[in-house]
């Protein structure tokens, strides 16, 4: 099956491209050849964009296909119980209807640490209840990290998840690792070979995972007021360690009704880390309930344009730069050769990121898909 998409605006991942033909052959983006296409498709006052990519969601029955109905193409989970993980790995390789999938599998935590509440909580409102029930491995003593590193590359995990959460920002103390453990599991992550994010809500707790020498953070730290030095200095260690972070906004205003200061706070951290540049990367915390998988990544990119980013800088942050620091090297971009996941959407997101949610069709490994579109 061969796809050409005539004088189309493009946004290859990294740049925008004025007008371009773009070929998809079979599963994959190819440079156009002049032989005939079995469908073309006029790309005038459209914008094709590499598919989009949420490096921050949690993956339960449903999730995977409601994702790739928004352009959602790959999701990056960050916390998954080994069966269901399973099920879900099964499903993106062998459907080209869901979004594809790469996970934490299960995230390293003290035992009662975070999120073994949540989970508690959320299982019962689940479909299947154990997907959130079951019970996992945690972490008490920094001599376990080989081994507990060793059963998450067993089970299959892409990388290695590390909670740093002593429940402040809940406002419900609760168990979390100590710095030796923290370290212990980095450095052991790193002789296998997988990349480590935290888990860190608090400036504190940020300050933790960077004496890790963590590679990511999954989310913004959210208790610096606007105009507190701390952002600062933390954001140039940041910067320096090469760290980059996963910006979670949509997930931060989906908790706001308690405290709305969160999204304030967040939003400004995102300033501040742009401004140092700190790579950021675009992801929402999805789950089934808010913000949702597909959708909720929308949001998060008008977030991150509220918060100081480009149109161009929000849609790399949920495309070209993820992939680049998750080692996705077939994806993320337009480019020759790459996995021909792709949206077209109608008028121009590089100016105004409202319209990527106008979307007008979604390959995903080449596959053309029915996808939602939402009116903004
Ligand atoms: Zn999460």
């Amino acid at each position: 099956m061969r796809t050409l998409i005539r004088d189309v605006r493009a946004f290859d991942g990294v740049r925008a491209i004025a007008s371009a033909d773009i070929l998809i052959d079979g599963d994959r983006i190819a440079e156009p050849d002049g032989r005939g296409a079995d469908v073309e498709l006029d790309g005038a006052g459209k914008t094709l964009l590499p598919g989009l990519i949420d490096a921050h969601t949690h993956t339960f029955d449903g999730s995977l296909a409601r994702a790739l109905t928004y352009g959602v193409t790959t999701e990056l989970d960050m916390f998954c119980l080994p069966s269901n993980l399973r099920r879900q790995r099964k499903l993106a390789a062998e459907r080209d209807d869901v979004a594809d999938l790469r996970s934490a599998g299960v995230l390293a935590t003290a035992p009662g640490g975070h999120p073994t509440g949540v989970m508690a909580a959320i299982s019962t409102m689940l479909d299947n209840p154990e997907d959130a029930a079951g019970a996992f491995e945690t972490i008490a003593d920094p001599a376990q990290a080989a081994s507990f590193v060793a059963a998450r590359a067993a089970e299959g995990s892409d990388y290695l998840k590390i909670v740093l959460d002593d429940g402040s920002m809940a406002g419900t103390p609760v168990p979390t690792l100590g710095p030796d453990i923290a370290t212990a599991l980095v450095d052991a992550a790193r002789t296998a070979g997988l990349r480590t994010i935290a888990h860190a809500c608090t400036a504190g707790e940020t300050a933790l995972a960077l004496d890790a020498g963590v590679d990511g953070l999954a989310h913004v730290w959210a208790d610096t007021p606007p105009g507190d030095p701390a952002a600062d200095a933390l954001a140039s260690r940041l910067a320096d360690q090469g760290v980059f972070v996963v910006s979670t906004l949509a997930y931060f205003e989906s908790i706001g009704g308690d405290s709305p200061d969160r999204l304030t706070n967040a939003a400004h951290v995102v300033g501040v880390l742009r401004r140092a540049g700190v790579p950021l990367l675009a992801g929402t915390d999805a789950n089934p309930f808010a913000p949702r998988n597909g959708d909720g990544l929308h949001r998060e990119l008008e977030l991150l344009v509220r918060a100081g980013l480009s149109p161009l800088e929000a849609l790399a942050a949920g495309t070209g730069v993820t992939a680049r620091h998750f080692g996705l090297t077939d994806r993320g971009r337009i480019a020759p050769g790459l996995r021909a996941d792709l949206v077209l959407v109608d008028g121009d997101p590089t100016r105004d990121i409202i319209a990527s949610r106008a979307i007008a069709d979604i390959w995903r490994r080449g596959v053309r898909q029915r996808g939602i579109r939402q009116s903004g």
